[in-house]
Formats: C-alpha cells, sequence, structure tokens
C-alpha cells in the first residue's frame, strides 16, 4: 500500500495531552497559525500553554509519579511497559509517519523505516538499560560499608526542535522514563502533533497515564514556563544555540538545576586527495541535501586537499543537481522543503551576504520554481573564514568549499570559533585519521563516512557552544538519575 496521502483529510490531534486527555486551546489564549512547509497553506493553529496550565502538567506528573511509583517499581517491570510502547509504535507507524509528514519537512517515505523506527528502536535501547545501572560499593577509609546509590530525579523538563520531531522526542522520554522520570515535553510550535500521538500510545502501551505531559507553545510562554518550574528537577533541551543560552540565563535566574543542551553545529568536512572520492563525494552531498540540510550535524563546511578539490566538487554538484522537490506527503517524495518562509528567507539572505569578491555561487542560490518552502542546493566556492556562509548555521542545503594544503592548514579550517558538534574526516590513511580525530574539537568525528545509523550506544553532543552533557548512549541514562553518596558505619 502507498504511503502517499491527502494531506486535506488526515486527522490531527491538536492540543496538550496531560494525564490522558488531549486539551485543546485554553480560552482566550492566542493560537499559533501553522503552514504546511509543502505547500505553504494555512492548515492549523497551535495552542499556547499558559504558566498555569503548565503548572497543572507538573502536578499531573508528581501525581502519577506517586500513584504508579515508576521511579520504584522492579526496572524490569519499567523495562516491560516500555518494550511494549515501542511495540505498538510500530505497529502504528504509518499513522505516526503520515501526522509527521504533514507538519514537518520529513517526506513520508522515509518516515516508517527511518524516524518512526528509530524512535522505537530508542525506547527499546533505554528500556534495557532500566535493570542494567545501579549504584557502587566503593572502598572506605575506616571499614565503614561505602556506597554510592542512583535515583530518579522525579518531573524532568524538555523542549525539542522541529527538525526530526519524533525521534528528538524520544531522545527526550526514552531514557528519562527508563530511568524512572515522569517527563513534561514541549515539542516545537511548528511540528506539535507527532509527540502527542507518541504519548498517546505509551498510555496505551501500558505507561502509567500523566508519566509522560506534552504542552504546546513557543519558547518564551511555554517553554520558559517549564525551564523556570520549581517542580522540574531537570531540564534537557535541543535546539539552537541562541535559545540553548536564554534557558541557561533563565535556569540560573530562577533557581538551579541540572541540564542537558544539545545545540547548533556547523561542522567540517574534511577531505583528503587519498580518499574514496565517490564515497566522500555521496557521503558528503547527503548530509547536506537530507532533510534540505535542516540537521544539527549538517556537514555544511568541506575542507578538501587542494589537488581533490575540482573532481571531488564536480561529483557533489552531480548529486546536487539530480534533487527533486516534491510534497512530504508524496511517498516518492526525497527533498525536503525548508520549515517555514521565514527560515527560508534567512538561508538566502545568508548566502547573499556571502556573495561578495571572489565567492562563487556554483549551483543553486534561491528559492526552488515549486509550491512550498523550496530551496535549490546551493554550493559556494571562494569563501573564507569571514563568509557569513561559512561562519553561520544556515540550517539549509548550503555548502561552502575551501581548500587546503596541509593538515595544519586543515585542522586550522576546520576550528570554528563557535561550535564544535561534529566532523567528518576522509582518508585512507589510518594513522592521519586518528591523530587528526584526536586533534578535533567535535563532540562526533566520522571517519570515512558521514552521519549517524542505529548506533544508539554512542552518545551525541558537543563541544564549545554546540551543547553541554549528551542525548542517547550510557550518558543519557545516567543523565536522567543522580546519586546519592551513603557510608555505614559497621
Ligand atoms: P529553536 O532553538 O528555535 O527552538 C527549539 C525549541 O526551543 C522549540 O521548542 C522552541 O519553542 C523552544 N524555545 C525557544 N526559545 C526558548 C526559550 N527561551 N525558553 C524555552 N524554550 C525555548 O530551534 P529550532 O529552530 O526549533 O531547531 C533548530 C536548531 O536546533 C538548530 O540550531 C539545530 O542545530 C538545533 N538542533 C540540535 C541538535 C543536537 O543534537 N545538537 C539536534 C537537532 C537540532
Amino acid at each position: 500500500m502507498s504511503l502517499s496521502f491527502d494531506p486535506d483529510r488526515l486527522p490531527l490531534p491538536n492540543g496538550h495531552f496531560i494525564g490522558d486527555r488531549l486539551i485543546p486551546a485554553e480560552n482566550g489564549l492566542p493560537r499559533l497559525p501553522m503552514h504546511r512547509p509543502s505547500d505553504g497553506r494555512a492548515y492549523a493553529d497551535c495552542p499556547v500553554a499558559s504558566a498555569d496550565l503548565v503548572d497543572q502538567a507538573v502536578a499531573t506528573a508528581q501525581a502519577a509519579l506517586k500513584s504508579s511509583n515508576w521511579g520504584g517499581l522492579r526496572p524490569r517491570d519499567r523495562t516491560a511497559v516500555l518494550q511494549r510502547w515501542a511495540a505498538l509504535i510500530e505497529e502504528e507507524a504509518e499513522t505516526l509517519a503520515k501526522v509527521e509528514a504533514l507538519s514537518s519537512t520529513r517526506p513520508v517515505g522515509q518516515l516508517v523505516a527511518g524516524d518512526v523506527a528509530v524512535t522505537a528502536e530508542q525506547i527499546r535501547f533505554f528500556a534495557e538499560f532500566a535493570d542494567k545501572e545501579g549504584g557502587d560499593l566503593v572502598p572506605t577509609d575506616d571499614g565503614s560499608l561505602g556506597m554510592v546509590m542512583t535515583e530518579p530525579y522525579g518531573v524532568v523538563g524538555a523542549i525539542t526542535p522541529w527538525n526530526f520531531p519524533l525521534s528528538m522526542a524520544g531522545w527526550k522520554l526514552a531514557p528519562a522514563l527508563a530511568a524512572g522520570n515522569a517527563v513534561v515535553l514541549k515539542p516545537s510550535e511548528m511540528t506539535p502533533f507527532s509527540t502527542v500521538l507518541l504519548a498517546q500510545l505509551a498510555v496505551k502501551a501500558g505507561v502509567p497515564a500523566g508519566l509522560i505531559n506534552i504542552v504546546q507553545g513557543d519558547g518564551p510562554t511555554t517553554g520558559a514556563a517549564i525551564t523556570r518550574h520549581p517542580g522540574i528537577a531537570k531540564v534537557s533541551f535541543t535546539g539552537s544555540t541562541a535559545a540553548g543560552s536564554a534557558i541557561m540565563a533563565d535556569i540560573a535566574r530562577s533557581g538551579v538545576k541540572p541540564m542537558t543542551l544539545e545545540l547548533g553545529g556547523k561542522s567540517p568536512q574534511i577531505v583528503f586527495a587519498d580518499a574514496d572520492l565517490d564515497k566522500a563525494a555521496a557521503a558528503i552531498a547527503t548530509s547536506v541535501l537530507s532533510n534540505a540540510g535542516q540537521a544539527c550535524v549538517a556537514g555544511s563546511r568541506l575542507l578538501v586537499e587542494a589537488g581533490a578539490a575540482g573532481p571531488l566538487v564536480e561529483r557533489i554538484l552531480g548529486h546536487m543537481r539530480a534533487v527533486r522537490p516534491g510534497p512530504t506527503w508524496d511517498a516518492e517524495t526525497r527533498y525536503s522543503p525548508i520549515i517555514s518562509e521565514r527560515q527560508r528567507a534567512r538561508i538566502h539572505a545568508i548566502v547573499s551576504a556571502s556573495l561578495t569578491g571572489p565567492v562563487e555561487c556554483l549551483t543553486g542560490g534561491g528559492p526552488m520554481d515549486a509550491e512550498g518552502y523550496f530551496y535549490a542546493p546551493t554550493l559556494l566556492a571562494g569563501v573564507d573564514q569571514t563568509s557569513p556562509a561559512v561562519v553561520e548555521e544556515i540550517f539549509g542545503p548550503v555548502l561552502t568549499v575551501q581548500s587546503f594544503d596541509s593538515e595544519e592548514e586543515a585542522m586550522a579550517l576546520a576550528d570554528h570559533p563557535t561550535y564544535g558538534l561534529a566532523a567528518g574526516l576522509y582518508t585512507r590513511d589510518l594513522s592521519r585519521a586518528i591523530r587528526l580525530t584526536r586533534r578535533l574539537q567535535a563532540g562526533t568525528v566520522w571517519v570515512n563516512r558521514y552521519g549517524r545509523s542505529r548506533d544508539h550506544i554512542l552518545p551525541t553532543g558537543g563541544y564549545k557552544r554546540s551543547g553541554i552533557g549528551k542525548d542517547l548512549g550510557r550518558e543519557a541514562y545516567l543523565a536522567n538519575r543522580r546519586s546519592k553518596s551513603v557510608l555505614i558505619g559497621l
């Protein structure tokens, strides 16, 4: 059966989800108009939760933790419930995929085996941690019994972006719940629906109602009400560096609490002349064309050894010129629109501002001739370290190219003053790969490939202003538990 669907006939779970109830917009509060990225049509309004509604969500989460004793259950009982949730997500994959495709930039044809499957896998991955991580007995000075216990925090606050709504919700919900917490989560106001479905499926699978609460709204109203709430013991955020910085300041002003921040990036792709150029070109093109470059780890700065620049750029241009725009609800679509008209205008402003002096646009350079917010894959040559397209996180299908003559020069170009999220390195010389991997200021380094696979065990997070702490991996599980040191005199 084809996954293509009619966007005007898809039911959407529009509202907040608190306890086990879908709650429509509060009376008298403004709603945010929403437009479909694929055709620009207005199609829904996103409600904005007030601080009072966030308060209600936190109280519901606290009551659910108490009545279900979720944090005190045998860990394997939490595991079993979460595994049922993962199975249900797989059963409902088509519905989730369609709801996700309608509001986001993710084509429906990539979602069932992609984002939806990955979300179910993440839940299983963390569910299996619940009975495998414990505290430690520690040696003591005077023969007392010393131990480090770990405990859940209680209610965790989570805030997610629009670029991969389902899997970003999975990053937050899965480790928090497996570790015994409840969650109040705010998805992006541009992609509010799929997270509600995810929460509804959790309740259906037996996750106690009230452990997952979804509140809709913008950052300054609803997001800030979460981060400032005294009942939220910890905050987990994914989004831009600017918003992460505002959240840190907010948390510092309103009370001290731990936070993890997964923020922006401007990741280099470093290609040496001895690399397999066909493979490198395919990996680099995919990293800036997939989701039209709207990925935190988009490898948007190509640094190539001078001798290989011509042949590599030709190959990348081939990939870029082959893309075809299409609506996210068509199962054949592979190339995504940009999330909003505003974001597309921002991409274009950065590209235009970069076209000075020797800078040359080798392909693209503007909106595509199509319905919706499509932007043409764009390759800019002749840029330097001060070009806006090299400095700014563009979050679009734009690649810059610079060449180097030595490893030292490559490392100097790779080092971004602000970001350190990821880096790609392409060479057949293993010693060089390891030597340079050690020097790269990035939370993830991919060698002779680019982008995540289904490696949930590898933590993800940034150096520099790309973030604090990690999602995924053992670290994300542990970040959702706190330790208590105990000393028992014998
Ligand atoms: P954004 O920062 O504008 O918004 C992200 C979320 O934060 C939204 O839900 C928004 O409503 C909320 N928000 C904004 N200001 C807030 C505030 N002051 N207080 C509380 N909440 C606030 O980001 P976006 O445009 O939705 O997403 C794109 C950004 O996300 C890019 O910078 C990208 O690199 C980053 N991102 C990072 C990762 C990672 O793993 N490092 C993954 C995905 C996206």
